[in-house]
């Protein structure tokens, strides 16, 4: 059993060996061909020397045992197996190996092993044949020396191995049976047990032998492999690879390496890698990281390269000495400087403002919240807000560049007037901010923030132009530890607001009770939402009074907010605040729809003025809703009176100019309201054919007692009706400024002389009327739209 198992065993192998081929392809048949030549050079000259001995052994017993025929076959045998040997030494101790006799070289070896195998019957089994020696156990070593030597030698060559042992061992074996007879079969046949065991280990050395050289070549192979792509990497691509010894100096730099850095390759190597980059906090971390022995992932540093600063990412593996305790460093080197510097820049548009390069408000806060982070004990920090004022008209007049110019000029300004531990910055528009950090002296603020008006505030030429600016500051300072930038940002904005409604170009520093009054605005502000739903708004009418006949010609719809909390809240206190939230236009339709509503219960002689924010103005609604609610009262549409302020015309807007002459078209009156507050440009008075001017009632309160006043109501009044308008004095309160008035040329007058505003059911005359005898003006049938009635009404 077992010893089928081991033949079964030995059989395998064989096939292995047998089928093995080593030289299936041309490089590996070259690489074990050199090594089969190089070993038999190598086991040639060990046999060279163990054949001596052997040599001397044979010749004695041949000389003393053999007949000379069989001296001189047996001498001939022996001079061939050392001449062989000798030979091969020889070829191996040349080491030359022309690769073009590769296969003449196995093929010759082949046959120089049936050679000495023959060689070796002719000098041992030959003689012992034929009893020309002794048959004892020195002939029987002998013959299994021959066989174990011969395969050994040409091992390193299966077939010339298999020859070496298989020749001398069936001619011993012939050798053993004709003198032994049938006795020597016991004999021949271990011998030939061990000439195949022989032949087996020997094949399995071989295959182990070849083996590891195809091994060996493939791993050399792969390794050049890898170095001509890492070469090819290192020429070819954005990157370049480096490395350092274990004292972390550069060595064996590439030509990339050499030209990304800017120096010559000579001066690169022996470089400490760290000594390579700017000072900074990333060279300390690369120190840092070497120093722990850590590997580096795409650590961005600073260097200089020609004097021009760029940014190199690199990486790197820590590479253990033999020793285990020193280590190189191996890695790969990119330029991202571009990468960098767009960073950078996305950076800088994310923290500066592009127009003025001065720090935007995110930046603002952030160095404010430092700043306030920093404060000690009593120190404070004051926040100037800054606002040009009527910038808008530098833009409407000189255009949107000139204005860009003017906020540059701001920002340089602001920046020049401040300190160096102070910060300047443009927060939107043409609002400015300035930190003044570590104020020691209160008052000393508002004479720097003076300092910085006059600074900023001279004479500015653009285009040729020379410009006069103006700028207003709100200033907020530290009152505790808990002040946040946001806080002190919005305490100095409402004391801006202070410093723009007392007249511009002045300093305001904030106070507590101004925050009362935001909150005020705020909760208006709020309850101003709902107020329209809950009907809190009242409509009350002051008479507009002929001057002649001192009876009405009609009334001016005056809004009063009924709030529930507060009472009768006046127009000049929530309009501002329904402007700013855009509430006037639902509120402003409520009125015209009311009042027209309500003017068709008055005698037809009398009109419904109607006063209109610049607001509102913007509003595509304001059109349909005038002629859907005149429409609707079903009354004759001169007898609307539309009240607009010089701000509506001042902005030169188009659209507005087109809105108006489209009102005015449809028969509507339009009258200039509070004339003379304002710029009181009388170009207004050219740019739009009013029906009427109000000459406001500043004027009007002292004309009595001044005499420019009289002259301006004149001028204005014989102004206006040269140009086929009507004028209206407000606020008249008494006989004397009646008289007044009435002399300098007014038509109409309003005012507590002669009445205050009234709840629409105490209007003298009023007659009710019912809708279908009214409705003579072609009313918005219930299937158009607004819009199509509109169109259609006005064309
Ligand atoms: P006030 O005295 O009340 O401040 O009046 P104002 O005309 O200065 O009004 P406000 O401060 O509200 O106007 C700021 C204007 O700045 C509004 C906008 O048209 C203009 N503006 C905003 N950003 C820019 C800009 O980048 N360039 C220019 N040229 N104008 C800008
Ligand atoms: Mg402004």
């Amino acid at each position: 059993m077992i010893a089928n198992v081991m033949l079964q065993r030995l059989f395998d192998i064989h096939k292995e060996f047998w089928s093995f081929d080593a030289a299936s392809d041309p490089r590996t048949k070259e690489l074990i061909a050199r090594q089969q030549l190089r070993l038999i050079g190598d086991v040639s000259r060990i046999v060279s020397f163990i054949m001596i001995p052997v040599a001397i052994y044979m010749i004695v017993n041949l000389y003393i045992f053999a007949s000379r025929p069989f001296l001189a076959a047996g001498l001939f045998g022996l001079a061939v197996v050392i001449f062989i040997s000798a030979r091969n030494f020889r070829r191996q101790k040349r080491q030359v190996f022309d690769i073009r006799y590769f296969d003449a070289a196995i093929s010759l070896l082949c046959v120089e092993s049936v050679i000495v195998a023959l060689a070796v019957t002719l000098s041992i089994a030959f003689p012992l044949a034929f009893g020309q020696i002794p048959f004892n156990e020195n002939s029987v070593i002998l013959a299994l020396g021959s066989i174990i030597i011969g395969g050994f030698t040409y091992g390193s060559i299966p077939r010339a191995q298999t020859y070496a042992i298989a020749i001398p061992t069936v001619t011993l074996s012939i050798s053993f049976l004709v003198i032994k007879g049938a006795s020597g079969i016991q004999s021949v046949s271990l011998l030939f047990f061990f000439a195949v065991a022989i032949d087996s280990i020997y094949r399995l050395f071989f295959f182990n032998f070849a083996k590891r050289h195809i091994y060996a070549a493939e791993q050399k192979e792969a390794a050049e492999t890898v170095k001509l792509l890492l070469n090819d990497y290192a020429e070819q691509s954005s990157d370049w690879l480096w490395e350092t010894d274990t004292d972390k100096r550069i060595v064996r730099a590439s030509n990339r390496f050499a030209t990304a850095a800017g120096l010559p390759i000579g001066d690169l190597n022996g470089t400490h890698i760290v000594d390579l980059f700017s000072e900074g906090e990333a060279r300390q971390t690369l120190l840092r990281l070497i120093g722990e022995g850590k590997p580096i992932r795409d650590l961005v540093l600073p260097i200089s390269v020609a004097g021009e600063d760029r940014w190199w990412r690199i990486s790197c593996r820590v590479m253990c000495a033999l020793d285990g305790r020193s280590k190189a460093l191996r890695g790969a080197a990119t330029d991202i400087t571009n990468e960098q510097r767009a960073k950078d820049q996305i950076a800088r548009l994310a923290h500066y403002d592009s127009l003025t390069d001065l720090p935007n408000r995110s930046l603002f806060n952030e160095s404010m919240e430092r700043s306030l982070a920093r404060l000690q004990g009593d120190q404070s920090l004051a926040v100037l807000y800054v606002d040009i004022d009527r910038f808008k008209a530098i833009n409407d007049t000189m255009g949107h560049s000139a204005g860009d110019r003017v906020l540059q000029a701001v920002g340089h300004r602001l920046a020049a007037a401040i300190g160096t531990g102070d910060i300047a910055a443009r927060l939107s528009g043409d609002e400015f901010a300035v930190c003044l950090s570590c104020i020691e002296n209160s008052e000393d603020l508002a004479d720097i923030a003076a300092a910085i008006i006059g600074q900023v505030s001279e004479p500015l030429k653009v285009d040729g132009h020379n410009i006069a600016l103006g700028i207003s500051i709100g200033i907020a300072v530290t009152t505790d530890q808990s002040d946040s930038a946001e806080d002190l940002l919005q305490r100095a904005d409402i004391a801006l607001y202070r410093s723009k409604e007392n007249g511009r170009g002045r300093v305001t520093i904030f106070e507590p009770h101004m925050l009362q009054s935001l909150q005020d605005w705020r909760s208006m502000e709020l309850d101003l939402q709902s107020a329209l739903k809950r009907r809190e708004f009242e409509l009350l009418y002051q008479p507009l009074i002929d001057i002649e006949t001192e009876q009405p010609i009609g009334y001016e719809a005056l809004v009063r907010w009924n709030h529930p909390t507060r009472g009768v809240i006046m127009p000049d206190e929530f309009i501002p605040v329904a402007e700013a939230t855009g509430i006037i236009i639902p509120l402003g339709e409520w009125v015209i729809r009311s009042a027209l509503h309500e003017a068709r219960n008055w005698p037809d002689h009398l009109s419904v003025a109607v006063n209109l924010s610049p607001t509102q103005m913007r509003s595509p609604n304001l059109l349909p809703t005038i002629i859907h609610g005149l429409a609707s009262a079903g009354i004759e549409t001169d007898r609307l009176e539309l009240e607009i302020t010089e701000t509506v015309i001042m902005s030169n807007n188009e659209s507005n100019f087109d809105l108006l002459n489209k009102i005015h078209s449809l028969g509507v009156k339009i009258a200039l309201d509070d004339f003379g507050t304002g710029y009181s440009s009388l170009n207004y008075l050219r740019s739009f054919p009013f029906d009427k001017i109000k000459i406001d009632r500043c004027f009007v309160e002292e004309v009595v007692s001044r005499e420019d006043c009289q002259a301006i109501i004149r001028a204005v009044a014989g102004l206006a009706t040269s140009l086929g308008m009507v004028t209206t004095a407000e606020g008249i309160e008494c006989e004397e400024q009646l008289a007044q008035v009435k002399r300098a040329g007014c038509k109409l007058v309003q005012g507590h002389l002669f009445s205050r505003a009234i709840p629409a059911h105490e209007i003298a005359g009023r007659v009710v009327k019912s809708r279908p005898e009214l409705a003579d003006m072609d009313p918005m049938p219930e299937s158009e739209t607004t819009l199509d009635y509109t169109r259609r009404r006005i064309g």
